[in-house]
């Protein structure tokens, strides 16, 4: 199947670093599909907790304050379902450990689709390297997603906390724009998108990312027929008729898929 505006899953998981990466990876595509009544998921390795730089705050109090932040934007995307790793911010490894802790909230949540970063990204345009968080993160989610979470012989000790393997069906890959990249439409969720990144306050005091989200989302909406668009790599981990077979369900029950 190919993938644009008709397709609208049953379910949604994004799995990032820290509050905020969410919102400015693919919050317009949530909002769209929470509007469709997809499940969403908010799955966030770290509180954020080193974040804030203010003389006197510590972790803990910076975590609390933008762990709120985070249910706040998640709740003006579309979801109330927000889990927190609690992993050290500025610190996050993917080791065996965080994988599990992935693969037990794909098990529980059952997303059709996973959202998360790309691990080979590291030097991103002329001023920036990307986080060694969101690099982690990447390479934890992308390992928890294939094969753990659908393997029935890895973690298995999760089944005594009835958690059965589950394979997702898709992979939503954020990451550098280029040619193998899909381009959805955000044209009626953008104003959505940045109400959510506002409301991590502790992070944009006196500087508001407005004209850089429209920036941004106008380049890459260019060439297609939209005025602002998101951008993902995406892998078709379980095919339409596997799919169909195993959640046919699922699918009925949200004609929109
Ligand atoms: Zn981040």
């Amino acid at each position: 199947m190919e993938i644009n505006e008709m397709y609208i899953p049953e379910s949604a998981m994004a799995i990032m670093a820290h509050p905020d990466d969410i919102e400015f990876a693919c919050a317009g595509t949530l909002a769209r599909w929470a509007k469709l009544n997809t499940r969403i998921c908010y799955l966030v390795c770290t509180s954020g907790d080193a974040g804030i730089a203010r003389s006197g705050m510590t972790r803990q109090e910076a975590s609390q304050i933008r762990e709120n932040e985070q249910r706040t934007a998640a709740n003006i995307v579309g979801t109330k379902d927000v889990v927190f790793l609690r992993e050290p911010d500025g610190m996050l490894q993917p080791t065996m450990e965080v994988r599990k802790k992935i693969v037990r909230e794909i098990r529980r949540f059952r997303p059709e689709v996973i959202f998360c970063g790309d691990p080979n990204l590291v030097w991103a345009g002329e001023t920036y390297i990307n986080h060694p968080d969101h690099r982690a993160a990447a390479t934890a989610a992308v390992d928890a997603i294939f094969p753990a979470a659908g393997q029935p012989n890895m973690f298995e000790e999760l089944s005594q906390e009835n958690l059965s393997a589950f394979k997702p069906r898709k992979v939503f890959t954020s990451g550098l724009l280029d040619d193998n990249q899909t381009v959805l439409s955000i044209d009626d969720t953008i104003n959505i998108k940045i109400k959510a990144l506002l409301a991590h306050e502790s992070q944009f005091k006196g500087k508001d990312p407005s004209d850089y989200v429209f920036e941004r989302a106008k380049a890459v909406a260019e060439g297609h027929n939209m005025k602002y668009g998101e951008s993902f790599k995406i892998t078709t981990l379980e095919n339409d008729e596997m799919w169909e077979k195993y959640h046919g369900d699922a699918i009925d029950r949200h004609p929109g898929a």
